[in-house]
């Protein structure tokens, strides 16, 4: 039976394993087709895929770019993308070059607030000093006693209205989106149901991201309940874009969801796999 999950991070960007121990897992799950979806960085899709061609698996370049879009900060994955493209290349760069800037801010906040260190501490939990992410404050926060775990650190430093949130601007839409047709990848608009908006801002950045070229929504993810589920599935029947499917997951004890295990995609989606798997399409 088919298994296909479709976003997946390493410790390339904030994950806790390496793209190779991370294809490993998911293939003993029984994932056949895996895509990895770091944050703004593609280093690791040359071992993933090595480590898939190992482990008789199926493995699609992804990307998951940060996007800024009026006040909200989006995710948009970039599915089998060619990793060798310039524009797609540049952009990632520019947004890793901001990603520091802000981690040194996110530090400086931290320190006003008795935690010390943090910038420091972040910069050594980040395998890859070209993406620190706010889970490696986390990680750090944690390890110094401030907090018993990742999500408590996120509630109570990280998030919008706490001491340790930095606004910051990301990539425009209609960039992230450029970049990755460009590199001839499948832009998905990643767990809608996580913006905090309500239904005629999400109908709008749907408009959007489809004016943009944007072609499926993430609808099975760890990060919906089944209603919300239900609700983007209808989303994408209503405006015929693909469905999508990836667990998000960042690692063992931190993500409740491991690889492949997911719902499958409800009834009447069309699979954003469908893409690259039919000879019809391609
Ligand atoms: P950043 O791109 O540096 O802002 O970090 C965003 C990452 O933080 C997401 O990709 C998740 O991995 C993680 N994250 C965001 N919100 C939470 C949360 N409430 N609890 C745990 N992890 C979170
Ligand atoms: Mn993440
Ligand atoms: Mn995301
Ligand atoms: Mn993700």
């Amino acid at each position: 039976m088919e298994n296909i999950d479709l976003h997946n991070h390493s410790r390339v960007s904030d994950g806790l394993l390496s793209p190779t121990e991370l294809v490993r897992l998911a293939a003993s799950n029984g994932v056949t087709t895996l895509s990895l979806t770091d944050h703004d960085d593609i280093e690791g899709l040359a071992e993933a895929k090595a480590a898939a061609d190992e482990a008789g698996i199926r493995f699609i370049n992804g990307v998951e770019i940060s996007v800024t879009w009026g006040s909200h900060t989006i995710h948009v994955v970039g599915l089998n993308i060619d990793p060798q493209q310039s524009k797609l290349v540049q952009g990632l760069h520019q947004i890793r070059q901001g990603r520091l800037a802000r981690a040194k801010l996110i530090g400086d906040e931290l320190a006003k607030v008795g935690i010390s260190g943090a910038f420091e501490g972040a910069l050594r939990f980040a395998q890859n000093p070209n993406i620190i992410a706010r889970p490696h404050f986390a990680r750090y926060i944690v390890e110094q006693g401030h907090a018993k775990n990742v999500g408590q650190v996120f509630k109570r430093f990280l998030i919008k209205g706490k001491p340790g949130y930095v606004r910051h601007r990301w990539a425009e839409l209609s960039d992230a989106l450029s970049w990755i047709r460009a590199a001839n990848g499948i832009p998905v608009l990643a767990h809608p149901g996580r913006y905090e908006m309500g239904k005629a801002q999400m109908e709008t950045l749907i408009d959007e991201f489809m004016d943009h070229g944007g072609q499926a929504l993430e609808v099975v993810t760890s990060n919906h309940n089944k209603e919300e589920v239900e609700i983007f599935a209808q989303h994408a029947r209503k405006r015929n874009l693909m469905a999508s499917r990836g667990s998000d997951f960042h690692g063992p004890g931190e993500s409740f969801c491991e690889p492949g295990k997911l719902p499958e995609l409800p009834y009447g989606c069309r699979p954003v796999w469908q893409m690259w798997s039919s000879p019809s399409t391609h």
